[in-house]
């Protein structure tokens, strides 16, 4: 067969070998991006509870919960299913889970009870990670101070609750923490709440001036405590407060940390506006 090479013989071998190195070195490369990328993609997925069904009247659970479910699996590693029957929880085996989220706030102190709370305590205790969401602070208000070192401040209902809904900026006040590690402040549409009362060591995360005292409040911290996963966010008023782009990502990273992933996910490299 004649050669395609025009050039002598040993210098086509030299150039079928360099070719041939080249062709091994690509593959190489794809093979190494297609592992890596397989890699991330086959993270072990978290199992995250969402504990819902009751709440004030004004806070729609019932439109929220799902709401919350569905920004939180914008992480793919997250599987998120939801309990709203808070008469449940103090039977529910939350071992299987990696993250729990707190999204109701209780009228009836029986309902989830003491049992609830015990069960929530324990779960932490043995390595699970928790998230209260805008007024799970004012939940088991009958069990105040156990709460309390639970999910680190509570409401407090003779303190002023809020500003009037609207506006307001929150700005992450740092990056030294692996939920705001890589987030820039935001603007959002919610409440800011003002009623947050305890002395637990906290982490501040997130804080936000109020425009009716212009005092400064935190919106987002974790339980300073070096065993426990604890993310609290008073955010998510209602839906389009947890839709909001920076509230979803403080949410989807604080939960993702809670559930004990080490990093973002290198498919959710995102920024607030
Ligand atoms: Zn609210």
């Amino acid at each position: 067969m004649q050669s395609l090479c025009s050039k002598p013989a040993r210098s086509c071998d030299a150039a079928r070998s360099r070719w041939g190195q080249m062709i091994v070195f690509a593959s190489v490369v794809l093979l190494t991006v297609a592992a890596s990328t397989q890699a991330e993609d086959s993270q072990p997925q978290k199992r995250v509870l969402i504990v819902t069904g009751e709440d004030y009247p004004g806070h729609k659970w019932q439109l929220t919960a799902p709401a919350l479910k569905m920004q939180l699996e914008q992480d793919s590693r997250l599987r998120v299913e939801t309990l709203d029957d808070l008469r449940a929880l103090a039977e529910t085996d939350l071992s299987p889970f990696d993250a729990v989220v707190i999204h109701f706030k209780n009228y009836d102190p029986s309902i989830p009870g003491q049992a609830g709370l015990d069960r929530l305590v324990s779960y932490v205790e043995q390595g699970g990670g928790l998230v209260a969401v805008h007024f799970a602070c004012g939940a088991f208000q009958e069990f105040k101070q156990e709460y309390e070192l639970l999910v680190g401040r509570v409401w407090n209902p003779e303190l002023r609750g809020h500003d009037p809904y609207g506006t307001f900026r929150v700005d992450i006040v740092t990056n030294e923490h692996k939920i705001t590690q890589s987030m820039k402040s935001f603007e959002t549409e919610d409440e800011l709440y003002t009623c947050l009362d305890g002395d637990t060591p906290i982490q501040v995360l997130a804080t936000s001036i109020s425009k009716v005292d212009s005092k400064t409040y935190p919106i987002a911290f974790v339980v300073a405590h070096p065993k426990k996963r604890v993310f609290h966010c008073l955010l998510g008023h209602n839906v389009m407060g947890l839709e909001n782009a920076g509230a979803a990502e403080l949410y989807r990273k604080g939960t993702a940390w809670a559930a004990g992933m080490a990093l973002p996910s290198p498919h959710q490299q995102e920024t607030s506006p």
